[in-house]
């Protein structure tokens, strides 16, 4: 069987992932809630082989200890944090795993959080089907954004997001947030002149008006669209240094800090 990814909603914006190879077990990526979990598992009489975490915060591992109390002994991935109890296979920066038939690698991405680790796995094309290469991300890479930086700082956050822009272009992204519209909005102030991001508001405006998700994205549409990942262009960086002030020397990092700034006290 083909690997298929399902969403599940949570709270009012959170995504919980579901991979799925056999049609019997799943894997749960980030389970904030364990109420749509358990409901879809019910509903398709599946059982749980693992989870995934990506960062210590509560709308990411509320819902591990309910699914443990049904699914005792489900393996719990996620990073060598103190502050994450649950965790049976502590992850850090290059270790691999294999969930659903999968292999995948643990890149360490601190920003948002200190301890904020990503799943990476290469695409493969087998016989039955090409699957693209797939990226678990958290709240790290947003579609059309990126993360607030919590515990780390503006440097730590742009060296995991040209991390994460390092992977092959067909990544697809799946992040933890339905927020593109309100970020790719944002993003017109921060790169006004690219109008690959008026062409991506209206795909995803009639993706949202049709009731479907927005993520999963794929890594090359961010690379042409999230000003997080275009503090190297002349577009976002001169919009930046007007709108913030920053001297005409400011470094790569001091944009992104500034275009960061920018966006945490932005309104839609
Ligand atoms: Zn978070």
């Amino acid at each position: 069987m083909a690997l298929k990814v399902s969403s599940m909603r949570a709270f009012s914006y959170n995504y919980i992932w579901a991979l799925d190879k056999d049609g019997t077990t799943v894997c749960i990526v980030d389970p904030g809630d364990a109420t749509p979990v358990l409901a879809a598992v019910h509903a398709y009489n599946l059982s749980l082989s693992s989870i995934l975490v990506t960062h210590h915060h509560a709308d990411h591992t509320g819902g591990i200890n309910a699914l443990l109390a049904e699914f005792p002994g489900t393996a719990v991935y996620g990073p060598k944090s103190n502050k994450i109890d649950s965790i049976t296979h502590p992850l850090s920066e290059g270790d691999i795993l294999s969930v659903a038939g999968i292999d995948f690698t643990v890149m360490s991405v601190p920003g948002h959080t200190l301890d904020h680790i990503a799943y990476f796995a290469h695409g493969d094309s087998g016989d039955e089907s090409v699957r693209p290469a797939l990226l678990f991300c958290g709240d790290t890479l947003f579609a059309g954004g990126c993360g607030r930086i919590f515990e780390g700082n503006p440097y730590m956050m742009y060296k995991s997001l040209e991390k994460l822009a390092s992977l092959p272009g067909a990544t697809m992204v799946y992040c933890a947030h339905e927020y593109t519209l309100g970020n790719l909005r944002f993003a017109l102030h921060a790169d006004p002149y690219n109008t690959d991001i008026i062409e991506r508001i209206q795909q995803v405006n009639d993706v949202l008006n049709a009731g479907i998700p927005t993520v999963p994205s794929m890594l090359s549409v961010e690379l042409r669209t999230n000003p997080f990942l275009r503090c190297h262009t002349k577009g976002v960086r001169n919009a930046v240094t007007e709108k913030m002030a920053l001297s005409a020397d400011s470094s790569e990092i001091d944009v992104f800090a500034a275009l960061r700034r920018w966006k945490d006290g932005f309104s839609v």
